[in-house]
């Protein structure tokens, strides 16, 4: 018997509408959450459209899940009714990996379960966060600082931690250099987390058109990836590049801009390859890596930090039903910086 309701793909690249399902019943160790408000991540595009691989369908999106529990089973110790929570992309893994037992269960190589588009231990489909509500087991539970608006908090949860983790993997802090390529919702973030944690950050966008937004969230320098004096100017100048970029790009080009050991971090998830050369890594012993997410308790983290430093994401309200036209406008690099939607519009 359905008892949530939310908006759905049905098929791969439809227009999202809404669709009612069922969530479980919480057990012992689950929390019940209300959902209060979830951001829209470009993954949510990518894979309405099966840009990544073959998606499940229907599908609901959303990974960005800030919300309030409303109830706990018999065995939850962590979280009481009343408490501010959120989600990201993952409810549960294997618990016994290497991956899972090192902390880095965002890693977890036998039986991650993802917020959606996902098959639980039981192998029934997850339905994410553009719904009005879910049921996720304590430990996949994160706890949102009372201080932090759920609005701005909830895209933490996703574009937050994806850039948290590298910046501090790769020691993101004073006296380095990082830059940040692609000024949407994950670079925002970017830009913020690397100001906050005292590198200096660049912000390397197509145009100038938004380097007044730049500087406001703490960039230090803001250059354009269309002119070409960029390049030459700029050769050379980073310990850290962390690539945002959701289209292909030119690597090579970016690889150049590394001092001596430096790393280029691809978060970015673009649907097409995108060619490397190898004397874009040999002179110079060049890193190209990849990051994704974090894992929980490195998503705890950056919400204490965040919540200590009072950092949240720029966003802009949506309500439900104008979903589909706020996936355009992500589309064409016009959002900012975060779309956030309001659960409490779902029926309008
Ligand atoms: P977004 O808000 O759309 O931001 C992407 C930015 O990339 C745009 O704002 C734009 O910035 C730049 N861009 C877009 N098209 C471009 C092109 N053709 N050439 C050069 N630059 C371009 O997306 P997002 O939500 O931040 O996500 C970004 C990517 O990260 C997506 O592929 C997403 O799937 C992926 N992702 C990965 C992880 C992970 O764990 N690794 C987590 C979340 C998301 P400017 O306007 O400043 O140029
Ligand atoms: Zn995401
Ligand atoms: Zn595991």
């Amino acid at each position: 018997m359905p008892n949530a309701s939310g908006y759905a793909a049905h098929e791969p690249k439809a227009a999202l509408a809404p669709f009612d399902f069922e969530r479980r019943e919480p057990g012992e160790h689950d929390v019940a959450i209300d959902i209060k408000f979830c951001g829209i991540c470009h993954s949510d595009i990518h894979q309405g459209r099966d840009e990544w691989f073959a998606g499940i369908f229907p599908m609901v999106p959303g990974h960005e899940i800030a919300g309030i529990v409303t109830a706990v089973g018999s065995g939850v110790t962590k979280y009481k009714v009343g408490d501010h929570v959120g989600i990201g992309c993952f409810v549960d893994s294997c618990r016994k990996c290497y991956e899972c037992t090192t902390g880095a269960d965002n890693y977890c190589t036998v039986a991650p379960v993802m917020t959606y588009n996902g098959k639980d231990h039981e192998g029934q489909p997850t339905y994410g966060g553009y719904s009005d509500k879910i049921v996720v087991d304590e430990n996949y539970v994160l706890r949102i600082p009372e201080n932090l608006p759920l609005d701005g908090a909830a895209p933490l949860l996703c574009a937050g931690i994806t850039l948290y983790s590298p910046l501090k993997h790769w020691n993101a802090g004073p006296g380095k250099k990082v830059a940040i390529v692609g000024l949407g919702g994950l670079g925002h973030m970017g830009v913020k987390l690397g100001h906050a944690l005292g590198a200096e950050v660049t912000v390397l966008s197509q145009s100038l058109k938004k380097q007044d937004d730049g500087k406001r969230l703490g960039a230090d320098h803001f250059y354009a990836t269309s002119d070409p004096a960029t390049f030459e100017k700029l050769k050379g100048s980073f310990d850290l590049i962390v690539n945002t970029v959701s289209a292909a790009d030119d690597w090579n080009r970016l690889m150049g801009l590394l001092k001596t050991d430096g790393a280029m971090v691809v978060v970015g998830a673009p649907e097409n390859a995108v060619p490397v050369h190898a004397f874009s890594l040999i002179p110079g012993r060049k890193t190209l890596a990849g990051s994704m997410i974090g894992s929980i308790a490195e998503t705890q983290e950056m919400l204490d930090f965040c919540g200590e430093k009072n950092i949240v994401s720029d966003t802009e309200t949506v309500a439900m039903k104008d979903v589909n036209e706020a996936y355009e406008r992500v589309l064409k690099s016009d959002v900012r910086y975060r779309f956030v939607i309001d659960l409490a519009t779902l029926k309008n």
